[in-house]
C-alpha cells in the first residue's frame, strides 16, 4: 500500500471523516478536482485493495473493510461486510454536505444589492478550526487545505451558478462574510471609486468642509449655527449629488494636492476622486452626475471627465500630487518700481532654480515645519502697470507660490522679492494647470 493508502486507513481508523474532510487533508495533490472527490476515491481504492486482500484470505482486508464500514460508514466497504456503519464525520459532522444550504442564504442575503462579482469570506467556529487543526497536526499532514478555504470557494462556485455573477479576490463588488456553521451572515458592499478633475472659478472656497474653529462643526453664534467657516467647499458641491444620486452611507473626496481658499483652479482642473462607502448603485449614469454637480456648482465648482476609479489610483493621485508639476498665474504688488531690465532678469534667474523653502509661517500651526526643495521650470514675467507683474510660474508640485513671491521673512530662499531687491505680496493667484498623468 502506498503511503498515502496507509495515512488514510489510520486516519479513517481513528477518526470517521466524510469525503470533503478526508480528500482536505490531500487537498495540495492532483488538480481540477474537489476535495470531495479526491476523498471518495480515496475511500474506494481503499476498499478494492481490501477486498483484494480478503479474497487472498489476508486477515488485514478485513480490518481494512471494519475501518471503512464500521467506522466511517462508507457503504461499499460497509456492503461487502452485509453491515451498516455508523458513519458521521468527526471533523465537520456532515456540515461539508450542507454547502448548498449556505449558498442559498448567501444568494438571499445579497437581494437588493447591485453587484456583478463578490467574494467570499468564512469564519470557521473555533470547535471546527480545532478539530481540524488537530486531526492535521497528529498525522502530519503535509499538502492539505484548510477548511476556511475549501468552504469559501466551494459556497462561492455554488453562489456564482444561481446568481450568473463572478467570484472575484482582488476587486470584488461586494463581500459576504459566512459564518460556519453559522448562522451569521454579514455583507459589505465595497467603496465605489468615481474619478474626476474640478475646476474652482470663484474665490473663497475651501477644497473641504473646513469645520467652525469655535464650536468644532457642531454650530455656534460665530459661525451663524452652519458649524463652517465657508459656506460651501469643492468637496461638499461635488459630493452632495453623488451620494443623491447613487445613494450610499457616506463619501470621502481625496484631491490632488489643494490650493488655497483664495486661488482659482482652472485650466484642466485638478483630479480628484471621490469614495462612496457602500453604495446602493455601482453603475451609475456619470453625464447625468456630471450635469448635476455643474448645476448645483452654479459656475463656481465644474468637474469633468468622470470616470469609475479605483483605491490604486487614490494612492497614485496623493503620490502623484507631490511631484506633479503645476503651472500658477500670480498677480504681484511691488513696493517700489522696477525697469524691464530688471524684470527679464528676474525672469532669466528663476529658469530651473531650485527653491528652498521652509513650511510658510501662515500654515505653520498644522504642518510641521520642515525644509523642502522644489523647482522651478519657467517663470515668465509681464508688467501690468508701475507697481503690479503678472506672474506665469510653472513648477514642481508642492512649492508654496505666494511664499516664493514674498520671500516669507527669509524662510523662502531665493524669491521674487530677494531677487528685486524691494517688497512683494502675492495679490491674486490661480492654478491654471494640474499635470497628474492619471
Ligand atoms: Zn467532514
Ligand atoms: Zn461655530
Amino acid at each position: 500500500m502506498s503511503v498515502i493508502l496507509e495515512k488514510v486507513r489510520s486516519l479513517l481508523e481513528k477518526y470517521p471523516l466524510c469525503d470533503s474532510c478526508l480528500g482536505r487533508q490531500f487537498g495540495g495533490l492532483a488538480r481540477g478536482v474537489t476535495n470531495k472527490e479526491r476523498g471518495a476515491s480515496l475511500k474506494l481504492v481503499l476498499t478494492m485493495l481490501a477486498h483484494l486482500e480478503l479474497k487472498k484470505g489476508s486477515p488485514s482486508g478485513a480490518e481494512t473493510l471494519k475501518v471503512l464500514g464500521e467506522n466511517v460508514g462508507y457503504p461499499p466497504a460497509a456492503n461487502l461486510l452485509s453491515r451498516t456503519g455508523k458513519g458521521g464525520c468527526y471533523i465537520c459532522g456532515g456540515l461539508m454536505e450542507r454547502l448548498g444550504e449556505y449558498a442559498e442564504t448567501v444568494v438571499k442575503s445579497l437581494e437588493g444589492y447591485d453587484y456583478r462579482s463578490f467574494l467570499i469570506g468564512v469564519r470557521v467556529s473555533g470547535e471546527l478550526a480545532e478539530r481540524e487543526d488537530a486531526v492535521k497536526s497528529e498525522f502530519g499532514v503535509e499538502f492539505g487545505e484548510s477548511l476556511k478555504m475549501e468552504v469559501s470557494r466551494e459556497i462561492g462556485k455554488q453562489v456564482s451558478k444561481i446568481t450568473g455573477k463572478a467570484v472575484e479576490f482582488s476587486k470584488p463588488d461586494v463581500v459576504v462574510t459566512v459564518e460556519f456553521p453559522g448562522p451569521g451572515i454579514e455583507v459589505k458592499p465595497m467603496p465605489l471609486f468615481i474619478f474626476g478633475r474640478y475646476r474652482k472659478l470663484a474665490r473663497g472656497i475651501p477644497q473641504s468642509k473646513w469645520d467652525c474653529v469655535h464650536c468644532r462643526g457642531k454650530g455656534c453664534e460665530i459661525c451663524h449655527w452652519t458649524g463652517k467657516i465657508y459656506p460651501t467647499s469643492v468637496e461638499e458641491i461635488v459630493t452632495a449629488p453623488i451620494l443623491r444620486l447613487i445613494g450610499g452611507k457616506c463619501t470621502k473626496f481625496h484631491g490632488a494636492g489643494r490650493e488655497d481658499v483664495d486661488a482659482i483652479m482652472g485650466g484642466n482642473g485638478r483630479p480628484f476622486v471621490v469614495e462612496v462607502k457602500e453604495p446602493k448603485f455601482r453603475e451609475p449614469d456619470l453625464a447625468a452626475l456630471e450635469n448635476e454637480i455643474n448645476r448645483t456648482g452654479e459656475g463656481k465648482v465644474e468637474v469633468t471627465s468622470l470616470r469609475i476609479s479605483d483605491r490604486k489610483t487614490v494612492r497614485k493621485l496623493k503620490e502623484g500630487a507631490k511631484v506633479a508639476e503645476k503651472t500658477y498665474r500670480a498677480v504681484v504688488e511691488l513696493d517700489c518700481e522696477k525697469s524691464e531690465e530688471e524684470l527679464q532678469s528676474l525672469e532669466k534667474s528663476f529658469n530651473g532654480c531650485v527653491i528652498n523653502q521652509l513650511t510658510p509661517n501662515r500654515v505653520l500651526h498644522r504642518r510641521a515645519d520642515r525644509l523642502r526643495l522644489k523647482k522651478v521650470h519657467e517663470m515668465r514675467v509681464t508688467k501690468i502697470d508701475q507697481r503690479h507683474l503678472e506672474l506665469i510660474v510653472r513648477c514642481q508640485g508642492g512649492l508654496y507660490v505666494k511664499e516664493l513671491i514674498s520671500g516669507d521673512g527669509g524662510r523662502t530662499v531665493p524669491s521674487v522679492s530677494e531677487k528685486l531687491g524691494c517688497g512683494a505680496r502675492c495679490t491674486e493667484l490661480d492654478v491654471i494647470a494640474v499635470n497628474e498623468g492619471v
